[in-house]
């Protein structure tokens, strides 16, 4: 069903007001007029002086994206969104959940966990929303199992550029739909949305932890674990020679098993209230040498044998989220991560050149992760694909990382692949378009419903996109 938006929906003032404003990756930075909606009149009056006043803008939810794509494009504005968090309904035999478009992972969680549900797919963070989730089309450690965040979505619906409701799913707008999915929030605004959510026993997760030697043995166990609904493995990128691709894989499943914490992992709950980083970090604590140490001492910590524990959800899911604010220790320049996904092959050539090309450079990863996906992919500009994922997070390190970001992009497009670009802030418009050849198609879906271009991003505008 489509209908009209209403002049008296629109009526209540929205207030503007200027704001620094930027990614989880704090770079890049930009100041924006902004105003935060309570309802969602007030949200559906704000867009309407976008289009009264001839300008343009795009939604802001928890920020969660690492570099511009949650930004607007120069001279834009900024919607919040996040106070947009009501349930509008639930149905206890389906576990179909109605809600507005800023509910967030960490609501549904707590409102829903108690009745036996649990989210269908999580990213790293329980910190981010429903509607941030479909824009970026969102993976979890179970995409080989259960797919990404759109395929457990429906009756999303969307206020055009034009003034119009619409509703669209895989079966219904199906066009609208495939593009607002990884869509980086350019198609339209996302008011609410339909999510399936799935039946659990409880907050248990059963799982087990197993040092990975190097590469060979990381692309074993990921073989061996197809199994399980959620595996993924961390990765000590600075490791060279026979060791490269050593780390900690970790794969688990929710279980009916109440959650038996280790000592340190109570302690991490009980601490975690108080647990922030208050300030931005002085730029010189994260360089080669600590990255380096980091690595070898989280690598080494873990013991030889196989771990086997029933764990709470959220150590396994959302180990970040203890500390608040962990951005902050990269400093106030900030710090970039590097996702890509390419095709698995015999001997995953591309995986071993993107570590040697790392290693070589010098310049180490604080925290990286490694992943087999499943087969389902989606169409348009949603990121996952068969293949093999890395995700790398390096402090900002200025012209030298934006090198070897460069020369990554070389290796992941001659292996077929392409680059996250929920969490990207520098990839360039023509690695862009060898990476997701699809984006003429998509560019035609997006001019349809916004010919002028009311959403516009900063990603947006440097991939050529609105
Ligand atoms: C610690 C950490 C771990 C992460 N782990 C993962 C992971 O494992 N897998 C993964 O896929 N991602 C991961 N991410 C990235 C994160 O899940 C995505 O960037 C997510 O989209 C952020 O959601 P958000 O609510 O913060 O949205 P934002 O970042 O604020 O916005 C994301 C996009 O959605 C658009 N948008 C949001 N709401 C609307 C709306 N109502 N209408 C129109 N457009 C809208 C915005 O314009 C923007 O383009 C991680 C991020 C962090 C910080």
């Amino acid at each position: 069903m489509n209908t009209h938006l209403e002049k008296s929906e629109t009526q209540s003032p929205s207030t503007w007001k200027t704001e620094n404003i930027c990614g989880w990756g704090r770079y890049p930075k930009l100041r924006a007029l902004s105003t935060h909606s309570e309802t969602m009149d007030a949200f559906k009056a704000s867009f309407q002086d976008l289009i009264h006043e001839r300008s343009h803008g795009l939604v802001y939810a928890h920020g969660r994206s690492y570099g511009d794509s949650c930004l607007p494009a120069q001279g834009g504005r900024v919607l919040h969104s996040r106070q947009l968090n009501r349930i509008l309904n639930f149905d206890e035999e389906s576990g179909w959940v109605h809600c507005e478009t800023g509910v967030s992972i960490y609501e549904l969680i707590q409102k829903f966990l108690p009745l036996g549900f649990f989210p269908p797919v999580v990213p790293g963070t329980q910190f981010v929303t429903v509607g941030g989730a479909l824009c970026n089309d969102i993976h979890g450690k179970n995409h080989h199992h259960d797919g990404t965040f759109a395929d457990h979505v429906r009756k999303v619906e969307i206020l055009t550029a034009s003034g119009e409701l619409i509703y669209c799913d895989a079966d219904h707008n199906s066009e609208l739909f495939w593009a607002t999915v990884g869509g980086l929030g350019l198609t339209g605004l996302i008011l609410s949305m339909e999510l399936k959510l799935t039946p659990v026993a409880g907050p248990g997760i059963k799982m087990e932890s197993i040092k990975v030697k190097n590469l060979d043995h990381f692309f074993e166990l990921s073989s061996e674990s197809s199994h399980f609904t959620h595996t993924v493995s961390w990765i000590d990128c600075v490791a060279k020679g026979s060791a490269m691709g050593r780390g900690i894989f970790m794969r688990g499943r929710h279980c009916n098993e109440s959650p038996k914490p280790r000592a340190l992992g109570r302690i991490a709950q009980a601490i975690s209230p108080i647990l922030n980083v208050p300030f931005s970090m002085p730029n010189l604590m994260l360089n080669p040498l600590s990255i380096k140490a980091f690595n070898a001492l989280y690598y080494g910590k873990h013991p030889k044998a196989d771990l086997h524990q029933t764990v709470s959800y959220e150590p396994f899911f959302f180990p970040l989220d203890f500390v608040k604010n962990w951005n902050r220790i990269y400093g106030r320049r900030g710090f970039l991560q590097y996702q890509m996904v390419v095709p698995k092959t015999e001997d995953n050539h591309a995986i071993r050149s993107i570590l040697n090309e790392i290693t070589q450079s010098g310049m180490g990863s604080f925290l990286a992760v490694i992943k087999e996906f499943g087969e389902r992919q989606h169409q348009g500009l949603s990121f996952p694909a068969p293949g093999v994922t890395l995700a790398l997070d390096f402090p900002n390190y200025g012209q030298e990382l934006l090198d070897l970001f460069n020369r990554l992009d070389q290796i992941v497009i001659k292996a077929g692949g392409r680059v996250y670009l929920g969490k990207d802030a520098r990839l360039s418009k023509e690695h862009f378009q060898a990476m997701y050849p699809e984006w003429a198609d998509w560019k035609k879906v997006k001019d349809q419903w916004d010919p002028d271009g009311i959403f516009r991003s900063s990603i947006g505008e440097r991939l050529g996109l609105c």
